[in-house]
């Protein structure tokens, strides 16, 4: 009773009226108390969350997200959440690494326990030159294997025999809503330039092979200039090329200027270029660390002092 008394008093104190609820709260009205505090909770947190780009399309897109690439199974879905749990709210996935199907595993749980609503995600997936031939055939296994509605990037692998016709049956699948944004991946200048008059949607994003021992300054510069997108792969150098780049003597001396490692120091140094990032990771430590680059900022010496690291040192052929 001494409930009730005082639940009626908080009405008419506070004035409640559901039109006055913000929309979120409405839309989650019916779920358990705590979800409805996940969910504030994540737009609140917004501070944790990597800032968002708007691609050339008006899609707002993470600036960093968590790759994929050989993870596996529960090591997959795990990694995913731990990001998903840590503010990430980007992943990068292919047909090529074996794991959509994991991938929107981990996402829909995100989704059920609450974290995160299908929209606040950025879920990427590419075709591989194997899949033009039959690409519409490709992008309905991809989007079977996801099953979280649609995709919100897909991008070719590499330029290939067909790519053209790929490129084109996805733009068909943006149209009816199923793909929301198309990119490209390993195409370098010439390849941009004599792809883009065949086809009608713009890519809003080219990914491709970036880190301070394979910079590709002009490669970025020319497709910035076209107004897309570039996301760095093997930001910190793939597998197996950590032990060189995460010891480099200038970059480990710049990590001790601001008591970070070298790991964000690199993708700090992605960001001040205004390249996007998918570090790839299973180890919760890194995930969190790899996100937490948010807070510090190279200086304009710092930064030329990461340029001239540049080799030209591609770590993969593509
Ligand atoms: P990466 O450069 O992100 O390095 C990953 C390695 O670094 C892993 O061994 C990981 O354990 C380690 N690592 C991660 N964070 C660390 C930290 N803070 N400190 C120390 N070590 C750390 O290489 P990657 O994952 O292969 O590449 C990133 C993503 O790019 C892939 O997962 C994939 O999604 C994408 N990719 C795309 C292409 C393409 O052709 N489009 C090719 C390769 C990779």
């Amino acid at each position: 009773m001494e409930k009730v008394i005082l639940a009626i008093i908080l009405v008419i104190l506070t004035g409640c009226n559901i039109n006055n609820i913000p929309k979120e709260e409405v839309q989650n009205k019916n779920e358990t108390e705590n979800e409805v505090v996940n969910m504030k909770t994540d737009s609140e947190r917004k501070l944790d969350l990597a800032p968002t780009i708007t691609l050339n399309n008006g899609i707002d897109m993470p600036v960093l997200g968590i790759g994929t690439y050989s993870l596996h199974d529960d090591t997959c879905i795990n990694s995913i959440y731990t990001a998903i749990q840590n503010g990430y709210r980007k992943i990068d996935t292919a047909y090529m690494y074996g794991n959509e199907e994991e991938v929107g595993k981990a996402v829909k749980k995100a989704i059920n326990d609450g974290i995160i609503k299908r929209e606040d995600i950025f879920v990427a997936t590419k075709l591989y030159p194997n899949q033009y031939d039959n690409p519409k055939e490709a992008i309905e296994e991809a989007l079977k294997k996801l099953d979280i509605e649609y995709i919100d990037l897909m991008l070719l692998h590499h330029p290939g025999t067909n790519d053209e016709k790929a490129y084109k049956a996805m733009e068909e699948y943006v149209a009816s809503g199923k793909i929301k944004s198309l990119g490209l991946s390993n195409y370098y200048i010439e390849e941009i330039d004599n792809f883009l008059p065949k086809v009608s949607i713009k890519p809003v994003l080219v990914q491709n092979e970036i880190h301070p021992y394979y910079q590709e300054r002009d490669v970025v510069k020319h497709i910035q200039d076209l107004d897309i997108v570039v996301e760095g792969w093997y930001p910190l150098g793939g597998r197996g090329h950590q032990t060189e780049l995460l010891n480099d003597e200038t970059l480990v001396k710049i990590a001790n200027n601001h008591n970070r490692s070298v790991a964000q120091v690199i993708l700090r140094w992605d960001y001040q270029n205004d390249v996007i990032v998918i570090p790839g990771s299973s180890n919760p430590d890194h995930i969190k660390e790899n996100i937490s680059i948010f807070d510090f900022e190279l200086t304009e010496e710092e930064m030329k002092q990461i340029e001239v690291l540049n080799r030209d040192e591609k770590h993969d052929w593509y």
